[in-house]
Protein backbone atom coordinates (compact mmCIF):
# COMPACT_ATOMS: atom_id res chain seq x y z
CA UNK A 1 0.00 0.00 0.00
CA UNK A 2 1.36 3.25 -0.99
CA UNK A 3 1.52 6.44 0.40
CA UNK A 4 -1.64 8.01 -1.72
CA UNK A 5 -4.16 4.98 -1.04
CA UNK A 6 -3.15 5.39 2.80
CA UNK A 7 -4.01 9.00 2.38
CA UNK A 8 -7.14 8.23 0.19
CA UNK A 9 -8.29 5.58 3.55
CA UNK A 10 -7.77 9.06 5.75
CA UNK A 11 -9.64 11.39 3.58
CA UNK A 12 -12.74 9.16 2.78
CA UNK A 13 -12.91 8.74 6.49
CA UNK A 14 -13.22 12.03 7.21
CA UNK A 15 -15.48 12.90 4.54
CA UNK A 16 -17.91 10.20 5.81
CA UNK A 17 -17.76 11.20 9.78
CA UNK A 18 -18.76 14.55 8.05
CA UNK A 19 -21.54 13.19 6.02
CA UNK A 20 -22.58 11.59 9.00
CA UNK A 21 -22.68 14.65 11.23
CA UNK A 22 -20.34 13.27 13.69
CA UNK A 23 -17.48 15.38 15.87
CA UNK A 24 -15.79 17.76 13.48
CA UNK A 25 -12.73 17.69 14.86
CA UNK A 26 -12.00 14.05 14.28
CA UNK A 27 -12.85 14.68 10.69
CA UNK A 28 -10.69 17.95 10.46
CA UNK A 29 -7.92 15.80 12.25
CA UNK A 30 -7.99 12.85 9.29
CA UNK A 31 -8.03 14.87 6.98
CA UNK A 32 -4.84 17.00 7.88
CA UNK A 33 -3.76 13.36 8.35
CA UNK A 34 -4.36 12.86 4.81
CA UNK A 35 -2.66 15.78 4.01
CA UNK A 36 0.44 15.19 5.69
CA UNK A 37 0.79 11.91 4.14
CA UNK A 38 0.39 13.31 0.75
CA UNK A 39 3.34 15.14 1.33
CA UNK A 40 5.44 12.41 2.72
CA UNK A 41 8.95 12.16 0.91
CA UNK A 42 9.58 8.54 1.92
CA UNK A 43 7.24 6.01 1.68
CA UNK A 44 5.01 5.03 5.01
CA UNK A 45 5.88 0.89 4.31
CA UNK A 46 9.48 1.43 4.17
CA UNK A 47 9.70 3.69 7.77
CA UNK A 48 10.48 1.68 10.65
CA UNK A 49 6.94 1.13 12.51
CA UNK A 50 8.24 3.22 16.08
CA UNK A 51 9.23 6.41 13.71
CA UNK A 52 5.99 7.07 12.03
CA UNK A 53 3.69 8.83 14.93
CA UNK A 54 7.09 10.78 15.49
CA UNK A 55 6.20 12.64 11.85
CA UNK A 56 5.23 16.14 11.65
CA UNK A 57 1.62 15.73 10.65
CA UNK A 58 0.91 12.29 12.14
CA UNK A 59 0.15 11.57 15.82
CA UNK A 60 0.25 8.17 17.65
CA UNK A 61 -3.87 7.40 16.70
CA UNK A 62 -2.96 7.94 13.54
CA UNK A 63 -0.15 6.36 13.71
CA UNK A 64 -1.65 2.93 15.05
CA UNK A 65 -4.21 3.44 12.10
CA UNK A 66 -1.47 3.47 9.37
CA UNK A 67 -0.16 0.24 10.85
CA UNK A 68 -3.34 -1.11 11.03
CA UNK A 69 -3.32 -0.43 7.42
CA UNK A 70 -0.33 -1.81 6.32
CA UNK A 71 -0.61 -4.75 7.99
CA UNK A 72 -4.54 -5.74 7.19
CA UNK A 73 -4.79 -3.86 4.06
CA UNK A 74 -8.17 -2.09 5.64
CA UNK A 75 -9.35 -0.17 8.66
CA UNK A 76 -12.29 -1.46 10.91
CA UNK A 77 -13.49 1.83 11.62
CA UNK A 78 -13.58 2.94 8.23
CA UNK A 79 -15.31 -0.02 7.13
CA UNK A 80 -17.67 -0.19 10.09
CA UNK A 81 -18.60 3.65 9.13
CA UNK A 82 -18.98 2.63 5.45
CA UNK A 83 -21.24 -0.28 6.45
CA UNK A 84 -23.88 2.52 8.20
CA UNK A 85 -23.91 4.18 5.23
CA UNK A 86 -26.57 4.25 2.17
CA UNK A 87 -24.28 3.22 -0.68
CA UNK A 88 -26.16 6.42 -2.86
CA UNK A 89 -24.88 8.87 -0.23
CA UNK A 90 -21.17 7.51 -1.12
CA UNK A 91 -22.08 8.03 -4.61
CA UNK A 92 -22.80 11.58 -4.07
CA UNK A 93 -18.81 12.23 -3.42
CA UNK A 94 -17.96 11.85 -7.00
CA UNK A 95 -20.09 14.80 -7.77
CA UNK A 96 -18.08 18.30 -7.84
CA UNK A 97 -19.27 20.74 -6.15
CA UNK A 98 -20.78 18.83 -3.11
CA UNK A 99 -18.87 18.17 -0.37
CA UNK A 100 -19.52 16.23 2.56
CA UNK A 101 -21.42 19.11 4.83
CA UNK A 102 -23.83 19.44 1.95
CA UNK A 103 -24.29 15.78 1.43
CA UNK A 104 -24.96 15.75 5.31
CA UNK A 105 -27.88 18.14 4.59
CA UNK A 106 -29.29 16.22 1.51
CA UNK A 107 -29.33 13.35 3.46
CA UNK A 108 -30.44 14.01 6.63
CA UNK A 109 -32.96 16.35 6.50
CA UNK A 110 -33.98 16.23 2.44
CA UNK A 111 -33.96 12.29 3.09
CA UNK A 112 -32.38 11.76 -0.38
CA UNK A 113 -30.45 8.75 -0.53
CA UNK A 114 -28.99 8.74 -4.13
CA UNK A 115 -28.07 11.26 -6.67
CA UNK A 116 -31.09 10.05 -9.11
CA UNK A 117 -33.60 11.27 -6.33
CA UNK A 118 -31.29 14.15 -5.63
CA UNK A 119 -31.39 15.59 -9.46
CA UNK A 120 -35.32 15.01 -9.10
CA UNK A 121 -35.23 17.51 -5.77
CA UNK A 122 -33.36 20.10 -8.09
CA UNK A 123 -35.61 20.02 -11.11
CA UNK A 124 -38.18 20.23 -8.25
CA UNK A 125 -36.71 23.43 -7.24
CA UNK A 126 -36.65 21.82 -3.66
CA UNK A 127 -32.98 22.58 -2.81
CA UNK A 128 -32.71 26.27 -3.09
CA UNK A 129 -35.03 26.28 0.34
CA UNK A 130 -32.28 24.86 2.43
CA UNK A 131 -29.60 26.94 4.29
CA UNK A 132 -26.34 26.75 2.10
CA UNK A 133 -28.05 25.52 -1.23
CA UNK A 134 -28.70 29.05 -3.64
CA UNK A 135 -30.14 28.67 -6.82
CA UNK A 136 -26.48 28.64 -8.49
CA UNK A 137 -25.60 25.95 -6.47
CA UNK A 138 -28.93 23.93 -7.62
CA UNK A 139 -28.12 24.73 -11.27
CA UNK A 140 -24.65 22.96 -10.85
CA UNK A 141 -25.66 20.29 -9.13
CA UNK A 142 -27.81 19.18 -12.37
CA UNK A 143 -25.29 19.93 -14.67
CA UNK A 144 -22.71 17.92 -13.04
CA UNK A 145 -25.88 14.66 -12.18
CA UNK A 146 -26.74 15.14 -16.26
CA UNK A 147 -23.17 14.38 -16.76
CA UNK A 148 -21.98 11.99 -14.31
CA UNK A 149 -25.17 10.21 -15.25
CA UNK A 150 -24.60 9.84 -19.04
CA UNK A 151 -21.17 8.97 -18.19
CA UNK A 152 -22.65 5.73 -17.10
CA UNK A 153 -24.38 4.57 -19.73
CA UNK A 154 -28.27 4.73 -19.32
CA UNK A 155 -30.72 7.33 -20.49
CA UNK A 156 -34.00 8.28 -19.37
CA UNK A 157 -36.02 7.83 -23.00
CA UNK A 158 -36.32 11.72 -23.52
CA UNK A 159 -32.60 12.26 -23.08
CA UNK A 160 -32.30 9.88 -25.45
CA UNK A 161 -35.10 11.88 -26.99
CA UNK A 162 -33.37 14.59 -27.48
CA UNK A 163 -29.40 13.35 -28.49
CA UNK A 164 -30.93 11.06 -31.08
CA UNK A 165 -31.50 13.72 -33.84
CA UNK A 166 -27.64 14.44 -33.12
CA UNK A 167 -26.57 11.31 -34.00
CA UNK A 168 -28.38 10.83 -36.65
CA UNK A 169 -27.49 14.38 -38.45
CA UNK A 170 -23.80 13.41 -37.13
CA UNK A 171 -24.13 9.93 -39.19
CA UNK A 172 -25.65 11.10 -41.68
CA UNK A 173 -23.17 13.36 -42.62
CA UNK A 174 -20.41 10.77 -42.77
CA UNK A 175 -22.23 7.48 -44.43
CA UNK A 176 -23.41 10.30 -46.97
CA UNK A 177 -26.14 9.08 -49.40
CA UNK A 178 -26.02 5.39 -47.76
CA UNK A 179 -29.84 4.43 -46.49
CA UNK A 180 -29.45 4.36 -42.72
CA UNK A 181 -32.81 4.18 -39.90
CA UNK A 182 -33.10 4.00 -36.46
CA UNK A 183 -34.24 0.80 -34.70
CA UNK A 184 -33.56 -1.18 -31.14
CA UNK A 185 -35.33 -0.03 -27.83
CA UNK A 186 -35.45 3.82 -29.39
CA UNK A 187 -38.30 3.09 -31.61
CA UNK A 188 -39.69 0.36 -29.22
CA UNK A 189 -40.01 3.06 -27.10
CA UNK A 190 -38.98 1.91 -24.11
CA UNK A 191 -38.80 4.05 -20.99
CA UNK A 192 -34.85 3.58 -20.47
CA UNK A 193 -32.53 3.37 -23.66
CA UNK A 194 -29.12 2.26 -23.20
CA UNK A 195 -27.76 2.57 -26.66
CA UNK A 196 -29.16 4.19 -30.07
CA UNK A 197 -29.45 1.23 -32.23
CA UNK A 198 -29.38 1.58 -36.91
CA UNK A 199 -29.52 -0.10 -39.54
CA UNK A 200 -27.36 0.98 -42.19
CA UNK A 201 -27.09 -0.23 -45.86
CA UNK A 202 -23.73 -0.62 -45.82
CA UNK A 203 -21.27 -3.99 -45.17
CA UNK A 204 -19.43 -3.94 -41.46
CA UNK A 205 -15.82 -3.22 -43.87
CA UNK A 206 -17.17 -0.25 -45.79
CA UNK A 207 -18.72 1.06 -42.27
CA UNK A 208 -15.60 0.96 -40.44
CA UNK A 209 -13.38 2.28 -43.45
CA UNK A 210 -15.86 4.87 -43.62
CA UNK A 211 -16.35 6.06 -39.57
CA UNK A 212 -12.26 5.03 -39.29
CA UNK A 213 -10.62 7.98 -37.35
CA UNK A 214 -13.70 9.89 -37.26
CA UNK A 215 -13.71 12.55 -34.03
CA UNK A 216 -16.20 11.97 -31.54
CA UNK A 217 -16.85 8.58 -32.30
CA UNK A 218 -14.84 5.57 -31.76
CA UNK A 219 -15.06 1.69 -32.45
CA UNK A 220 -15.78 -0.67 -29.38
CA UNK A 221 -16.62 -4.21 -30.60
CA UNK A 222 -16.80 -5.62 -33.97
CA UNK A 223 -18.93 -8.97 -35.20
CA UNK A 224 -20.38 -10.07 -38.13
CA UNK A 225 -23.70 -8.51 -38.03
CA UNK A 226 -22.84 -5.78 -35.78
CA UNK A 227 -20.54 -2.80 -35.28
CA UNK A 228 -20.55 -0.66 -31.50
CA UNK A 229 -19.27 2.69 -31.01
CA UNK A 230 -18.21 4.81 -28.02
CA UNK A 231 -19.33 8.05 -28.85
CA UNK A 232 -18.11 11.42 -27.27
CA UNK A 233 -21.86 12.23 -26.35
CA UNK A 234 -21.55 9.25 -24.15
CA UNK A 235 -24.07 7.14 -25.08
CA UNK A 236 -23.52 3.96 -27.13
CA UNK A 237 -23.60 3.55 -30.96
CA UNK A 238 -24.60 0.16 -32.42
CA UNK A 239 -24.88 -0.17 -36.06
CA UNK A 240 -26.43 -3.22 -38.15
CA UNK A 241 -24.80 -3.61 -41.71
CA UNK A 242 -27.28 -4.65 -44.00
CA UNK A 243 -28.11 -4.85 -48.00
CA UNK A 244 -30.69 -2.90 -49.78
CA UNK A 245 -32.59 -5.92 -50.46
CA UNK A 246 -32.28 -7.19 -46.61
CA UNK A 247 -32.89 -3.91 -44.99
CA UNK A 248 -36.40 -3.79 -43.93
CA UNK A 249 -36.18 -7.69 -42.77
CA UNK A 250 -33.15 -5.95 -40.75
CA UNK A 251 -35.39 -3.29 -39.29
CA UNK A 252 -38.07 -5.60 -37.88
CA UNK A 253 -35.69 -8.20 -36.69
CA UNK A 254 -33.56 -5.47 -34.21
CA UNK A 255 -36.74 -3.84 -33.48
CA UNK A 256 -38.56 -6.67 -32.06
CA UNK A 257 -38.60 -9.02 -29.30
CA UNK A 258 -36.64 -12.65 -29.74
CA UNK A 259 -40.02 -13.99 -28.86
CA UNK A 260 -41.63 -11.93 -31.49
CA UNK A 261 -39.36 -12.87 -33.87
CA UNK A 262 -39.06 -16.20 -33.99
CA UNK A 263 -42.94 -16.48 -33.98
CA UNK A 264 -43.33 -14.04 -36.96
CA UNK A 265 -40.65 -16.40 -38.54
CA UNK A 266 -42.58 -19.43 -38.24
CA UNK A 267 -46.13 -17.88 -39.17
CA UNK A 268 -45.02 -15.53 -41.55
CA UNK A 269 -41.61 -16.17 -42.76
CA UNK A 270 -42.11 -14.43 -46.10
CA UNK A 271 -41.75 -11.09 -44.27
CA UNK A 272 -38.43 -12.08 -43.60
CA UNK A 273 -37.81 -12.35 -47.45
CA UNK A 274 -34.56 -10.06 -48.86
CA UNK A 275 -37.12 -8.53 -51.67
CA UNK A 276 -36.43 -4.83 -51.01
CA UNK A 277 -40.40 -4.39 -50.00
CA UNK A 278 -40.83 -1.74 -47.24
CA UNK A 279 -41.89 -2.73 -43.97
CA UNK A 280 -45.19 -1.72 -43.90
CA UNK A 281 -46.02 -3.77 -47.42
CA UNK A 282 -44.25 -6.28 -45.63
CA UNK A 283 -46.85 -7.05 -43.39
CA UNK A 284 -49.77 -5.96 -45.58
CA UNK A 285 -48.31 -8.77 -48.15
CA UNK A 286 -48.61 -11.99 -45.15
CA UNK A 287 -52.30 -10.35 -44.57
CA UNK A 288 -51.30 -8.57 -41.14
CA UNK A 289 -52.23 -5.26 -40.15
CA UNK A 290 -48.75 -3.13 -39.52
CA UNK A 291 -47.65 -4.05 -36.19
CA UNK A 292 -45.23 -0.71 -34.97
CA UNK A 293 -42.27 -1.35 -33.27
CA UNK A 294 -43.87 0.17 -30.00
CA UNK A 295 -45.68 -3.01 -29.55
CA UNK A 296 -43.43 -5.89 -31.36
CA UNK A 297 -42.51 -7.28 -27.45
CA UNK A 298 -45.43 -9.79 -27.01
CA UNK A 299 -45.93 -12.22 -29.55
CA UNK A 300 -49.79 -12.61 -29.09
CA UNK A 301 -49.61 -9.13 -30.80
CA UNK A 302 -49.62 -11.05 -33.84
CA UNK A 303 -52.77 -13.09 -33.83
CA UNK A 304 -54.32 -9.80 -32.93
CA UNK A 305 -53.14 -8.17 -35.96
CA UNK A 306 -53.80 -11.47 -37.91
CA UNK A 307 -57.87 -10.75 -37.02
CA UNK A 308 -57.36 -6.83 -37.39
CA UNK A 309 -58.24 -6.48 -34.08
CA UNK A 310 -55.48 -4.60 -33.15
CA UNK A 311 -56.36 -0.95 -31.97
CA UNK A 312 -55.87 3.07 -32.92
CA UNK A 313 -53.32 3.86 -30.39
CA UNK A 314 -53.64 7.04 -28.64
CA UNK A 315 -51.87 9.98 -30.22
CA UNK A 316 -49.66 12.96 -28.52
CA UNK A 317 -52.72 15.05 -30.41
CA UNK A 318 -54.94 13.49 -28.57
CA UNK A 319 -54.39 15.04 -25.62
CA UNK A 320 -56.93 17.63 -25.03
CA UNK A 321 -56.15 18.77 -21.41
CA UNK A 322 -53.70 18.86 -19.02
CA UNK A 323 -54.07 17.38 -15.69
CA UNK A 324 -51.85 17.47 -12.92
CA UNK A 325 -49.15 20.53 -12.77
CA UNK A 326 -47.78 22.90 -10.20
CA UNK A 327 -47.35 26.48 -10.52
CA UNK A 328 -45.65 29.08 -8.08
CA UNK A 329 -48.38 28.87 -5.54
CA UNK A 330 -46.36 25.51 -4.22
CA UNK A 331 -42.77 24.73 -6.29
CA UNK A 332 -43.39 25.41 -9.24
CA UNK A 333 -41.63 27.86 -11.01
CA UNK A 334 -44.26 29.63 -13.16
CA UNK A 335 -47.51 31.59 -12.07
CA UNK A 336 -50.82 29.89 -12.57
CA UNK A 337 -51.32 32.25 -15.73
CA UNK A 338 -48.30 31.16 -17.66
CA UNK A 339 -49.01 27.93 -17.37
CA UNK A 340 -52.66 28.70 -18.18
CA UNK A 341 -51.71 30.97 -21.25
CA UNK A 342 -49.08 28.20 -22.13
CA UNK A 343 -51.61 25.05 -21.69
CA UNK A 344 -54.00 27.61 -23.48
CA UNK A 345 -50.98 28.09 -26.65
CA UNK A 346 -50.42 24.50 -26.89
CA UNK A 347 -54.26 24.56 -28.49
CA UNK A 348 -55.20 22.54 -25.05
CA UNK A 349 -58.68 23.44 -23.76
CA UNK A 350 -58.07 23.33 -19.98
CA UNK A 351 -55.76 23.14 -17.17
CA UNK A 352 -56.19 21.22 -13.88
CA UNK A 353 -53.85 22.87 -11.29
CA UNK A 354 -52.43 20.60 -8.19
CA UNK A 355 -50.47 22.43 -6.45
CA UNK A 356 -48.99 20.72 -3.41
CA UNK A 357 -50.84 20.15 -0.19
CA UNK A 358 -49.90 21.55 3.66
CA UNK A 359 -47.98 18.00 4.54
CA UNK A 360 -45.59 18.84 2.09
CA UNK A 361 -43.51 20.73 3.67
CA UNK A 362 -40.60 20.93 1.23
CA UNK A 363 -42.62 21.93 -1.73
CA UNK A 364 -44.09 25.12 -0.04
CA UNK A 365 -47.73 23.05 0.00
CA UNK A 366 -50.68 25.41 0.63
CA UNK A 367 -52.49 26.02 3.81
CA UNK A 368 -55.94 26.23 3.61
CA UNK A 369 -56.33 30.29 3.39
CA UNK A 370 -53.95 29.79 0.55
CA UNK A 371 -55.87 26.91 -1.28
CA UNK A 372 -59.15 29.86 -1.09
CA UNK A 373 -56.74 32.67 -2.13
CA UNK A 374 -55.93 30.61 -5.12
CA UNK A 375 -59.38 29.58 -5.96
CA UNK A 376 -60.62 33.31 -6.12
CA UNK A 377 -57.78 33.67 -8.39
CA UNK A 378 -58.52 30.68 -10.62
CA UNK A 379 -62.52 32.14 -11.05
CA UNK A 380 -60.73 35.54 -11.65
CA UNK A 381 -58.67 33.93 -14.90
CA UNK A 382 -61.44 31.99 -15.92
CA UNK A 383 -63.31 34.74 -16.55
CA UNK A 384 -60.17 35.98 -18.46
CA UNK A 385 -59.12 32.79 -20.61
CA UNK A 386 -62.72 31.79 -21.42
CA UNK A 387 -63.44 29.45 -23.14
CA UNK A 388 -60.25 27.35 -21.77
CA UNK A 389 -60.84 26.88 -17.95
CA UNK A 390 -58.68 25.86 -15.06
CA UNK A 391 -60.07 23.54 -12.77
CA UNK A 392 -59.14 23.69 -9.15
CA UNK A 393 -57.24 20.60 -7.75
CA UNK A 394 -54.67 19.53 -4.78
CA UNK A 395 -52.20 16.92 -5.04
CA UNK A 396 -52.85 15.82 -1.56
CA UNK A 397 -50.29 13.95 0.22
CA UNK A 398 -51.44 10.50 1.45
CA UNK A 399 -50.77 10.56 4.56
CA UNK A 400 -49.06 8.08 7.02
CA UNK A 401 -52.26 5.74 8.00
CA UNK A 402 -53.80 6.81 3.88
CA UNK A 403 -55.62 9.70 5.20
CA UNK A 404 -56.01 12.41 3.14
CA UNK A 405 -54.42 16.26 3.59
CA UNK A 406 -57.50 18.18 4.59
CA UNK A 407 -60.77 18.10 6.07
CA UNK A 408 -63.68 16.89 4.31
CA UNK A 409 -65.21 20.33 3.77
CA UNK A 410 -61.74 21.74 2.43
CA UNK A 411 -61.35 18.78 -0.86
CA UNK A 412 -64.89 19.45 -1.34
CA UNK A 413 -63.92 22.37 -2.34
CA UNK A 414 -61.82 20.88 -5.37
CA UNK A 415 -63.11 19.49 -8.33
CA UNK A 416 -61.00 16.70 -8.45
CA UNK A 417 -58.54 16.20 -6.48
CA UNK A 418 -55.45 13.95 -7.01
CA UNK A 419 -53.91 11.98 -4.04
CA UNK A 420 -50.17 11.11 -4.20
CA UNK A 421 -47.47 9.54 -1.59
CA UNK A 422 -44.88 12.20 -1.24
CA UNK A 423 -43.52 11.21 2.50
CA UNK A 424 -42.02 7.93 3.47
CA UNK A 425 -41.56 5.96 0.93
CA UNK A 426 -39.40 3.31 2.01
CA UNK A 427 -42.76 0.85 3.16
CA UNK A 428 -42.84 -2.63 2.85
CA UNK A 429 -46.03 -4.04 0.79
CA UNK A 430 -48.49 -4.53 3.41
CA UNK A 431 -47.88 -0.99 4.38
CA UNK A 432 -48.02 0.67 1.11
CA UNK A 433 -51.21 -1.12 0.15
CA UNK A 434 -52.99 -0.30 3.57
CA UNK A 435 -51.63 3.41 2.89
CA UNK A 436 -53.23 3.23 -1.05
CA UNK A 437 -56.48 1.86 -0.64
CA UNK A 438 -57.69 3.61 2.10
CA UNK A 439 -56.53 6.59 -0.03
CA UNK A 440 -58.14 5.09 -2.88
CA UNK A 441 -61.67 4.60 -0.90
CA UNK A 442 -61.70 8.33 0.08
CA UNK A 443 -64.71 9.60 -1.64
CA UNK A 444 -62.73 12.48 -2.69
CA UNK A 445 -60.09 10.81 -4.69
CA UNK A 446 -60.30 11.36 -8.33
CA UNK A 447 -57.07 10.04 -9.60
CA UNK A 448 -54.31 7.96 -7.76
CA UNK A 449 -51.19 10.14 -8.57
CA UNK A 450 -47.73 8.29 -9.27
CA UNK A 451 -48.52 5.18 -7.89
CA UNK A 452 -45.26 3.25 -6.88
CA UNK A 453 -43.28 6.59 -6.18
CA UNK A 454 -40.36 5.00 -8.69
CA UNK A 455 -37.95 7.45 -10.40
CA UNK A 456 -36.45 5.55 -13.33
CA UNK A 457 -32.39 5.16 -13.19
CA UNK A 458 -32.40 6.25 -9.52
CA UNK A 459 -35.23 4.96 -7.22
CA UNK A 460 -37.20 1.68 -7.38
CA UNK A 461 -41.08 2.05 -6.50
CA UNK A 462 -42.37 1.36 -3.21
CA UNK A 463 -43.94 -2.61 -3.60
CA UNK A 464 -47.48 -2.16 -4.24
CA UNK A 465 -49.63 -5.29 -5.32
CA UNK A 466 -50.90 -3.92 -8.76
CA UNK A 467 -54.15 -6.18 -9.45
CA UNK A 468 -55.73 -5.02 -6.10
CA UNK A 469 -55.10 -1.64 -6.79
CA UNK A 470 -56.71 -1.63 -9.88
CA UNK A 471 -59.38 -4.02 -8.38
CA UNK A 472 -60.25 -1.05 -5.72
CA UNK A 473 -59.45 1.54 -8.07
CA UNK A 474 -62.65 -0.41 -10.19
CA UNK A 475 -64.18 -0.26 -7.42
CA UNK A 476 -63.90 3.40 -6.29
CA UNK A 477 -63.94 4.59 -9.99
CA UNK A 478 -60.94 6.12 -9.41
CA UNK A 479 -58.81 6.87 -12.26
CA UNK A 480 -54.87 5.68 -12.41
CA UNK A 481 -52.41 8.08 -13.22
CA UNK A 482 -49.90 7.55 -15.89
CA UNK A 483 -47.65 10.21 -14.60
CA UNK A 484 -45.83 10.94 -17.90
CA UNK A 485 -42.95 13.13 -16.55
CA UNK A 486 -39.72 11.04 -18.39
CA UNK A 487 -38.00 9.79 -14.87
CA UNK A 488 -41.54 8.57 -13.30
CA UNK A 489 -43.63 7.05 -15.86
CA UNK A 490 -45.92 5.50 -13.08
CA UNK A 491 -48.44 3.09 -13.31
CA UNK A 492 -45.73 1.00 -15.21
CA UNK A 493 -46.98 0.91 -18.95
CA UNK A 494 -46.88 -2.89 -18.48
CA UNK A 495 -49.53 -3.09 -15.73
CA UNK A 496 -52.46 -0.36 -18.00
CA UNK A 497 -53.83 -3.28 -19.96
CA UNK A 498 -54.98 -4.80 -16.94
CA UNK A 499 -56.86 -1.82 -15.62
CA UNK A 500 -58.33 -0.82 -18.83
CA UNK A 501 -59.55 -4.67 -19.05
CA UNK A 502 -61.62 -3.46 -15.80
CA UNK A 503 -62.51 -0.15 -16.99
CA UNK A 504 -60.35 2.04 -14.81
CA UNK A 505 -59.71 4.84 -16.41
CA UNK A 506 -56.08 5.97 -16.71
CA UNK A 507 -54.89 9.58 -16.59
CA UNK A 508 -52.13 11.01 -19.12
CA UNK A 509 -50.61 13.80 -16.81
CA UNK A 510 -47.59 15.71 -17.25
CA UNK A 511 -46.95 17.01 -13.40
CA UNK A 512 -44.98 19.73 -14.58
CA UNK A 513 -43.26 22.42 -12.52
CA UNK A 514 -43.13 24.43 -15.76
CA UNK A 515 -44.28 25.27 -18.76
CA UNK A 516 -41.92 23.39 -20.62
CA UNK A 517 -42.93 20.66 -18.58
CA UNK A 518 -46.07 20.49 -20.31
CA UNK A 519 -44.81 18.95 -23.12
CA UNK A 520 -43.75 15.83 -21.38
CA UNK A 521 -47.38 14.45 -21.71
CA UNK A 522 -45.86 13.21 -25.01
CA UNK A 523 -43.41 10.63 -23.18
CA UNK A 524 -46.67 9.35 -21.12
CA UNK A 525 -48.52 8.78 -24.59
CA UNK A 526 -45.39 7.16 -25.85
CA UNK A 527 -45.53 4.33 -22.74
CA UNK A 528 -49.09 4.56 -23.61
CA UNK A 529 -49.29 3.28 -26.64
CA UNK A 530 -46.49 -0.04 -25.83
CA UNK A 531 -50.18 -1.07 -24.01
CA UNK A 532 -52.07 -0.57 -26.98
CA UNK A 533 -54.23 2.68 -25.31
CA UNK A 534 -56.82 4.55 -27.13
CA UNK A 535 -57.98 8.01 -26.65
CA UNK A 536 -61.12 6.73 -25.01
CA UNK A 537 -59.55 5.54 -22.30
CA UNK A 538 -57.42 8.43 -21.49
CA UNK A 539 -59.01 11.27 -18.99
CA UNK A 540 -56.58 14.02 -20.39
CA UNK A 541 -58.07 13.16 -24.11
CA UNK A 542 -61.27 14.25 -22.93
CA UNK A 543 -62.50 17.37 -24.54
CA UNK A 544 -63.51 20.28 -21.98
CA UNK A 545 -67.04 19.45 -22.14
CA UNK A 546 -66.39 15.85 -21.87
CA UNK A 547 -64.56 16.27 -18.72
CA UNK A 548 -66.87 18.80 -16.96
CA UNK A 549 -69.68 16.31 -17.63
CA UNK A 550 -67.35 13.30 -16.12
CA UNK A 551 -66.31 15.63 -12.91
CA UNK A 552 -70.22 16.37 -12.55
CA UNK A 553 -71.11 12.69 -13.09
CA UNK A 554 -68.20 11.84 -10.21
CA UNK A 555 -69.79 14.38 -7.88
CA UNK A 556 -73.41 12.85 -7.69
CA UNK A 557 -72.27 9.18 -7.71
CA UNK A 558 -70.25 9.93 -4.76
CA UNK A 559 -72.41 12.66 -3.30
CA UNK A 560 -70.64 15.63 -2.28
ZN1 LIG B 1 -46.35 14.15 -6.78
ZN1 LIG C 1 -47.12 16.67 -8.79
Amino acid sequence: MDNYQIADNFSLLAKLLDIHGENSFKSKSYASTAFAIEKLNLPLIGTPREKIATIKGIGTSAAQKILELLDTGKLASLEEIIQKTPPGIIEMLSIKGIGPKKINTIWKEMEIENVGELLYACKENRLKLYKGFGEKTQANIIDTIEFYQKSKGSYLYAQADAIAPLITDFLGKKLEGIRMALTGAFIQQEEVIHELEYVIAATAENIVKILLNTDGISLEERSENMLRYNSSAGIKIKLYPATQNSFPATLIRTSSSPDFVSTLEQEYPHIFDENGQDEIARFENAGLQYIPAALRYDASTISLAKSRQLPQLIQPSDIKGIIHCHSNWSDGSNTLEEMAKAAKHRGLEYLVISDHSKSAFYAQGLHEDKVSAQHQQIDELNQQLYPFKIFKSIESDILNDGSLDYHDDILASFDLVIASVHSNLKMTEEKAMVRLLKAIENPYTCILGHMTGRLLLSRPGYPVNHQRIIEACAANQVVIELNAHPSRLDIDWRYIKQATEKNVMISIDPDSHHTDGLDDTRFGVMVAQKAMMQPKQNLSSFSLIEFEAFLNARKKRKQW
